[in-house]
């Protein structure tokens, strides 16, 4: 149950400022609806996102099909602190209704819960999602 706000988890800390501003401008809001962002994964090291790509190729018996799920420590928005896992009841609900406002939007359809900062979002919206992590040409 880590919160967008605690400081003292270098997942949270090490965040892009930008993306840390308008997660906690948004959380705020969210909370006054009763809706609180639970932090799942935020930053993390460059050793970590290995780690979890090599379970995802265990989990998913492949490479290729791994990296539908999990980037490489090279392509891993997580890695460069720009990109959030959020939990919470609600959270993903109210970050598509709402999000964009603040520019923060969802990125992956397979991964509803996976949110990064699109300054252009709070004007234009959102852009379009990928279907997974394989269509997005910073992946390639
Ligand atoms: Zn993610």
């Amino acid at each position: 149950g880590v919160s967008v706000f605690d400081d003292s988890y270098p997942a949270v800390s090490r965040l892009d400022g930008t993306l840390l501003t308008a997660l906690r401008s948004a959380a705020v809001v969210a909370r006054t609806g009763g809706v609180t962002f639970v932090v799942n994964s935020g930053w993390r090291s460059r050793a970590y996102q290995q780690y979890l790509l090599d379970q995802a190729v265990i989990t998913y018996g492949s490479l290729p099909e791994a990296r539908r799920w999990v980037a490489t420590p090279a392509t891993s928005p997580h890695v460069s602190g720009k990109a959030i896992d959020l939990g919470g009841t609600g959270a993903a609900d109210w970050l598509d209704r709402f999000g964009a406002t603040y520019g923060l939007c969802q990125i992956y359809q397979n991964e509803p819960w996976h949110f990064e900062f699109r300054a252009q979002a709070t004007m234009r919206g959102c852009p379009p999602s990928y279907p997974d992590p394989t269509h997005d040409p910073r992946m390639r």
